[in-house]
């Protein structure tokens, strides 16, 4: 059965302190999620430690990498290895976030070796993509997602492709308070399922997690995730407030 997944990004937000405290805050409201519902803190990389220990007795409850460099191992100073991710229990990566587009020029073509050395960590990539407001106005959002997809995405194979989370952001609506209404983001979700399926198979293509991102706030997001083909939600702003990010879990699916 599809995942419904609830992601929170932190970006670079929260002191260590503020970050125990805002997770405290949202463990403490004990969301008992169903099986095909999880939650995913994608957090700075020097709470990762302190994240998955919080959260190691919470059921369907994992933490994400907001990135990760495209080689093993070497001379990169300040970058850090899927190879470190996984050496400290991480499951998932958040990979491809149009911020990492825009001011660390990752191509889609980068994103593809990234998603490769995930995949051999056994790290479930969480792949942003979407378009800017020049491509909406012009119409052109289908062929430019689809675009970032065909270059990162399908050179995997049917097993490689089954542990890919995609998340639909975007860029006009990611911390702009301009939310896609409902019927773009399902037309957006089902066009990428369509292209997928082309690729990979209907069957494939249907398990896969398709998350929306843009602005999801705890009054928008029920209707969001309603669609059929919006699995949950990619939430950056909201979900640095507990309340706002409980009230966005419960909207899942
Ligand atoms: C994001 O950072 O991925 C995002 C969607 O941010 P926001 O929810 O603040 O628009």
């Amino acid at each position: 059965m599809r995942k419904q997944i609830a992601a929170a990004n932190w970006k670079m937000n929260l002191t260590y302190r503020q970050g125990e405290q805002l997770l405290d805050d949202i463990l403490n409201a004990k969301i008992s999620l169903k099986d095909q519902q999880l939650v995913v803190f994608a957090v700075p990389f020097p709470y990762l430690i302190m994240v998955n220990s919080e959260i190691a007795d919470a059921k369907n409850y994992f933490v994400a990498a907001q990135n990760c460099y495209t080689k093993k191992s070497g001379a990169y100073t300040g970058e850090v290895s899927a190879e470190m991710l996984q050496s400290i229990g991480i499951k998932f990566c958040v990979l491809g976030h149009s911020e990492r587009r825009e001011y660390f020029a990752e191509s889609n073509q980068m994103l593809a070796e990234k998603i490769n050395i995930c995949l051999a960590y056994d790290i479930a990539p969480i792949f942003c993509c979407g378009e800017p407001l020049s491509i909406r106005e012009s119409g052109t959002q289908n062929s430019y997602v689809e675009k970032q997809l065909k270059e990162s995405l399908f050179h995997l194979s049917t097993e490689q492709i089954r542990k890919i989370i995609i998340a639909y952001e975007p860029i006009w609506a990611i911390g702009t308070g301009k939310t896609a209404t409902t019927e773009q983001a399902q037309e957006m979700h089902s066009y990428l399922r369509s292209v997928l399926a082309k690729q990979f198979g209907d069957d494939v293509a249907d398990e896969l997690s398709i998350l929306y991102g843009g602005s999801v706030k705890a009054n928008n997001a029920k209707e969001l995730f309603s669609s059929p083909d919006v699995d949950g939600g990619l939430v950056g702003g909201a979900s640095l407030i507990a309340g706002d990010f409980i009230e966005i879990t419960r909207a899942l699916k």
